[in-house]
């Protein structure tokens, strides 16, 4: 139903302001006047994936590490379920890449930004009796990488900025933001008969496996780089896509179809519940997929 992104900076309180908001959100949900169908509030962090402190230390460690916190985020999203997400979430590309997951299950979206001032953070990093503190460098490097959350993004938006000398956390507007806030349309004007979910599965399949090949028959038959191109598909479908201007692999082209396809699958599975409020059609795929290619092959 909707995914609560926490960012902050390392040791300014994210994990104790997860716990606010959860204990806040349970009580709402358990209310008797709460109507609403039953809900579950789960935490990730990486504490709870056993994730050490040490990859940070390390960019080459960092990234599986990354990797492994959205697969998990991913496993845990659904209808049913607030999901907190308790990290730094320091990297804009990151919070970007959670938001476009979260869209396409259509969940309700929120960052809370917790801030503490930079002593602050090396004050309690330094008190942690609890052997789970930075080390120095490690939390000087973290904190100069930070990369703020705007809410003039729309990843980011809306944003709920904690400062530490709350005590307690705007649960009212974080209540209404995962509740009432907007869940972006479905995409509009191509409007199909809905189909079966192993239609769709397929479609999604067959689809994405033929604009790969298409790319690179286009680009092996073209004389210059990248630029808007119009595949030649199998059907009739005609998708248009703007590549960067450099030689692009089938190995990023696969990359990125592998990564299209868990994300939807998920949402193809949900979608059976909420019936014809998703299109699955052929030429919405295509263009769901040309726009995620566009938005993530590297420049
Ligand atoms: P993070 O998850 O960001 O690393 P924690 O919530 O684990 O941060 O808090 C780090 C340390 O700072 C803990 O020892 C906690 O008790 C202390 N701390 C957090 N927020 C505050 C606050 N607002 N005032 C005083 N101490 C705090
Ligand atoms: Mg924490």
């Amino acid at each position: 139903m909707s995914l609560i992104t926490i960012s902050g900076f390392p040791c300014s309180g994210k994990t104790r302001r997860a716990e606010q908001i959860k204990a806040a959100l349970e009580s709402r949900i358990q209310d008797a006047g709460f109507e609403g169908t039953k809900l579950k509030v789960a935490v990730l962090s990486d504490h709870i994936l056993n994730i050490s402190r040490d990859v940070y230390k390390d960019s080459r460690a960092e990234k599986p590490a990354r990797g492994a916190l959205f697969t998990a985020m991913q496993r845990q999203m659904g209808q049913d379920t607030i999901l907190i997400v308790d990290g730094m979430n320091y990297i804009k590309g990151f919070r970007y890449q959670m938001y476009c997951a979260a869209r396409e299950l259509k969940l309700r979206v929120c960052t809370v930004y917790v801030v503490a001032t930079q002593e602050l953070c090396k004050e309690w990093n330094s008190k942690r009796e609890d052997g789970t503190a930075y080390a120095p460098e490690t939390l000087e490097n973290l904190l100069m990488r930070y990369e703020e959350p705007s809410s003039m993004v729309r990843w980011d938006s809306p944003l709920i900025t904690v400062p530490w000398v709350d005590d307690d956390v705007p649960a009212d507007d974080i209540w209404k933001a995962i509740t009432e806030g907007n869940v972006k349309p479905p995409n509009a004007g191509t409007q199909a008969v809905p189909k079966a979910p192993t239609d769709a599965l397929r479609a999604l399949e067959s689809t994405t496996a033929a604009m790969v090949s298409a790319i690179m028959a286009e680009q092996a038959a073209s004389a210059s780089l990248g630029g808007l191109v119009a595949l030649t598909m199998p059907n009739a479908l005609r998708p248009t896509v703007t590549l960067p201007p450099r030689n692009v692999t089938l190995s990023e082209l696969q990359r990125l179809k592998r990564q299209f396809v868990t994300v939807n699958k998920k949402a193809i599975t949900l979608g059976t519940i909420e019936k014809g409020a998703m299109d699955w059609s052929e030429e919405s795929i295509a263009s769901k997929y040309a726009a995620y290619i566009e938005e993530n092959l590297k420049p």
